[in-house]
């Protein structure tokens, strides 16, 4: 049967490619950074959520690891592999956008930073994969439907993995990193 059960791995492995790329870019300016964006509530919300819960337990964590002072934070950063809440990789600074070079590496960073947010966006009604609070509602959601996010997610990352080499983002390149910041044109 398919269950979320089944998402996990792949959900899990996109998401650590995805850490990798985003530490290639920024660890040097955020490792420096004064003004740490991470908050202990943010980190809660990888106890709190079922389906980030899931993702803890499958590396051997849950709420009994968590600091109540440093949430997962650690003299390297972020100690979670994955199941980190999605904002943690969406949000970015204006310094830190500022460093990169132009509009379309800001583009290219910014679709990189959706991307684990796309894979559960709307799971049940308008309910984030990650906002299902109830643990019996992960049975609802269509995991087809998460299975082809992961997929449409690992195309644009596969994308924006290429830019970051050669420079360049093709026209049907664009297309598909719109689609995940859901533009159209
Ligand atoms: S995103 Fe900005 S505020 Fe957050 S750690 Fe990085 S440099 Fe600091
Ligand atoms: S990146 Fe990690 S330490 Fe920072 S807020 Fe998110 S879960 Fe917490």
């Amino acid at each position: 049967m398919n269950s979320i059960e089944n998402i996990l791995e792949p959900y899990a492995e996109l998401e650590q490619s995805v850490g990798r790329l985003m530490k290639g870019l920024f660890s040097e300016m955020c490792g420096m950074c004064t003004a740490c964006c991470c908050r202990v509530d943010i980190c809660e919300e990888a106890v709190a959520s079922p389906f980030l819960a899931l993702l803890l337990r499958k590396q051997g964590l849950g709420e009994s690891e968590l600091d109540d002072r440093y949430g997962w934070l650690d003299l390297d950063g972020c100690s979670l592999q994955y199941g980190r809440p999605p904002i943690c990789y969406a949000y970015f600074c204006d310094s830190l956008l500022g460093r990169l070079q132009d509009d379309e590496a800001r583009f290219a960073a910014r679709t990189l930073g959706k991307l684990m947010d796309h894979i559960g966006k709307e799971a049940l009604g308008e309910r984030h994969l990650v906002e299902i609070m109830n643990p019996d509602d992960l049975g609802k959601v269509s995991i087809e439907m998460l299975q082809h996010r992961i997929e449409e997610a690992h195309a644009a990352f596969e994308v924006i993995e290429s830019y970051l080499q050669t420079g360049s983002l093709s026209a049907p390149d664009q297309a598909i990193l719109r689609m995940i910041q859901g533009v159209e044109h």
